[in-house]
């Protein structure tokens, strides 16, 4: 099959330094998601067409992979590739795969490497006995676990792997194995032992199954389709392939599907289950018309814009989002502060993934590939700017001075969450604190470095009161540094190793994109 991105991997092209590239997914300046998962359980349906619907709908979640198994009865078929969705299955490929159940998985890679190999569903297969998996999130004990395992080194190359390797373990120690019975005590063994953030899709010949974590940090929806049953990571990806929603899974169970029907399973210890839906998935990850907590994430966007007006009102002549995630809450402002809602920037849908540029001055117009502003409505007006956050920086000061190129007198910032200060470790591609503006800046001293007049973040009480979910549990971490998991010494070593590399990285891009001298950009880097 085609592979679009191989011949682009970042490891065959050692003649290209990494300085040189320029990866719109990766050099965005928004936090990444790990990944989208999808089942279906419909004997009779076209259920490879249907997963691919539903993996077309959760693209956002992930771009580099994109994968199903497909059981029908006697064996398990998985078809996984580099690339989008639409790169990876075509008509010929799916109509091949025919079956009762299928799992699916867009892969955005935050442990393991962007290869091939870590493009999921991740498979095991001995005889007769074959599951898939495909996984959200990332464990944070990987460490010890393969320690505790005895497995020699690269015996795994990402976390899922590793799962995938303990069930299979686990599978082999079961006298029954082969049955239904034997992968639920496979489950029953293995789940228990992972820490950190994990919503799993798994399937063998003859059913499918969902997991949640303890903490339900990523989402996990169940569906109900005439004669079937559907697993997602959203409920868009329900409403595509018109099943309707009939629940989330809560934090801590598992959903086994087949012939029988839907039951669950609750092997986490009742003291680990502690509900902490990662609250980013209201700011940024999830769609804007997917459902959280039964609440709409479209109207808790509009909520947040509503109450940073209420909290940081200025005098404007406009309020414009950044395109897309910035746009509802820009709408809220709008409307709460009576002020004319507009669209001040234009955002290319189409732009590739990753592309080589040789120059400086290229890689400065990577930005402008993404964004254009519309100069006549820019031109000579106060405008208030609201977007999600501000991870790095990078994209957003790029922005202003694109906004005060094209005319604007004012600019004031709007950001509808806290500033985001700590990495996420539970499956979320920050980076390194050190490339964290907020961990290393003061809230004065990043408005100055973005160049806006006015800069101002939603609080976190007014945050989590827009989500609409009241006494709901929510991971912060990243805003507050309250990691509910606790992470091993080892990860946060990692992290500050990263945050050498990448804090000089950082300095050698901002010298020169940003004008910045080095003694100033040191200093405002090196304040933690
Ligand atoms: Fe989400 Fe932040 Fe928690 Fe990561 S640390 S799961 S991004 S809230």
């Amino acid at each position: 099959m085609r592979d679009p991105d191989r011949p682009r991997d970042k490891t065959k092209l050692s003649h290209v330094s990494e300085s040189q590239y320029v990866d719109n997914q990766h050099s965005d300046d928004t936090p990444k998601e790990a990944c989208g998962v999808f089942g279906i359980y419909a004997p009779g349906q076209p259920v490879a067409h249907l997963t691919y619907l539903g993996l077309y709908a959760l693209q956002h979640r992930g771009q580099e992979s994109a994968g199903m198994a497909v059981g029908d009865g006697d064996s398990l078929t998985v078809v996984k590739e580099m690339g989008l969705v639409s790169n990876v299955f075509d008509d010929r490929t799916l109509s091949t795969l025919s079956g009762d159940l299928a799992i699916g998985h867009t892969r955005y890679s935050t442990t393991g490497s962007s290869t091939w190999r870590n493009a999921q569903p991740v498979y095991r297969g001995i005889d007769h006995v074959e599951f898939a998996l495909g996984h959200n999130g990332n464990l944070v004990n990987t460490e010890t676990l393969t320690v505790e395992s005895g497995m020699l080194p690269g015996t795994v190359t990402s976390d899922t792997d590793l799962m995938a390797e303990l069930l299979m373990s686990a599978l082999l120690e079961r006298p029954e194995i082969g049955s239904s019975e034997a992968f639920e005590a496979a489950l029953r063994e293995v789940l228990p032992r992972l820490s950190g953030a994990f919503s799993l899709v798994l399937a063998d010949r003859t059913q499918i199954i969902g997991v949640r974590d303890p903490n339900g940090f990523r989402p996990l929806c169940l569906g109900r389709l005439d004669g079937g049953w559907v697993l997602a990571s959203e409920t868009p990806a329900l409403d595509v392939i018109g099943a309707h929603v009939v629940r989330e899974i809560e934090p801590g169970e598992v959903v086994i599907i087949d012939r029988n029907g839907c039951r669950s399973l609750h092997p986490f210890d009742t003291v680990d289950v502690d509900p902490r839906l990662c609250l980013f998935e209201f700011v940024y990850f999830a769609r804007p018309d997917s459902n959280l907590y039964g609440q709409s994430v479209h109207h808790a966007r509009v909520r947040m814009g509503e109450m940073l007006a209420d909290q940081a009102p200025v005098d404007a002549d406009l309020v414009m989002g950044v395109p897309e995630s910035g746009i509802p809450a820009a709408e809220g402002y709008a409307r709460r502060s009576a002020i004319d809602f507009g669209h001040g920037l234009v955002k290319n849908r189409y732009i590739g993934r990753t592309f080589i540029a040789p120059t400086q001055a290229l890689r400065s117009t990577a930005v402008r590939m993404k964004l254009n502003p519309l100069r006549d409505s820019i031109d000579g007006q106060r405008l208030v700017v609201v977007d999600d956050s501000i991870v790095r920086g990078t994209t957003t000061r790029s922005m202003v001075r694109m906004l005060r190129d094209a005319g604007a007198k004012e600019v004031h910032l709007r950001i509808s969450s806290p500033p985001y200060r700590w990495p996420c470790f539970y499956g979320m591609d920050t980076g390194a604190k050190a490339e964290l503006l907020a961990a290393n800046l003061t809230v004065d001293e990043i408005r100055e470095y973005l160049d806006v007049d006015t800069l101002s973040y939603l609080t976190l009480d007014h945050l989590l009161k827009a989500t609409g979910a009241v006494g709901a549990g929510f991971c912060t971490a990243c805003l507050t540094g309250e990691y509910p998991v606790s992470i091993p010494q080892i990860l946060t070593e990692q992290s500050r190793k990263m945050q050498a590399i990448d804090q000089s990285v950082t300095l050698g891009l901002e010298q020169t994109q940003s004008g910045l001298s080095a003694a100033e950009a040191t200093r405002l880097f090196n304040r933690t």
